[in-house]
């Protein structure tokens, strides 16, 4: 995985992107769990199931459909007052697709371990993205206190929370000028 800091950071960032308005704690704290979700599948080691299966350590958890379906769940039970197939139905079911889907794709961008089964359970080759600059992060915080966590900080740093912020600035900044020549149109 991508450090938990950059997870919590990506899940931050992308629902500020999102949703302009202010929204209901659950909002927050699912799309945390979300982007740290995939990785329950390390209990695979400890039920004796190998990495490269499918139900292994980067398989079918990591994957695209299984996002979608995440997306999906956590909107239809956590939101279900929110009617299906509108605008913000769309925004809250793109939001919890894209923080669980980002997972794997910072974990494809990583110098370590096996590839992301991306497109499991109908294909399950492992891959990683052509581009990988970030050092994988140690597991557990202890080894955060050491050369190899700083290289991982240090690398998602600048290849994760700069182009984001970066993105989110941009994001703000254009809303408000579109908000500003809005033309007032009375509320009724
Ligand atoms: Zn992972």
């Amino acid at each position: 995985m991508a450090s938990a800091f950059t997870h919590v950071f990506v899940a931050a960032a992308l629902g500020k992107a999102v949703s302009p308005e202010k929204m209901p704690l659950r909002f927050w704290t699912l799309g945390l769990f979300c982007t740290l979700l995939p990785d329950l599948d390390v209990f695979a080691f400890q039920l004796g199931i190998p990495y490269r299966h499918m139900l292994g350590h980067r398989g079918l958890f990591h994957s695209l459909p299984f996002a979608l379906l995440v997306g999906l769940l956590v909107v239809s039970l956590a939101f279900r007052k929110v009617p299906r197939f509108s605008g913000q139905w769309w925004m809250l079911t793109g939001y919890f697709f894209a923080v669980t889907a980002s997972h794997g794709v910072f974990d494809a961008m990583t110098s370590g371990g096996y590839g992301i089964a991306f497109f499991s359970p109908f294909d399950n080759t492992r891959y990683f993205l052509p581009w990988r600059p970030l050092v994988v992060s140690p597991i557990g915080v202890y080894g955060f206190f050491s050369r190899w966590g700083w290289s991982v900080l240090m690398s998602e740093f600048l290849w994760i929370w700069v182009p984001m912020l970066t993105v989110l600035v941009m994001v703000i900044l254009f809303r408000r000028v579109l908000h500003r020549q809005a033309p007032i149109v009375p509320r009724s």
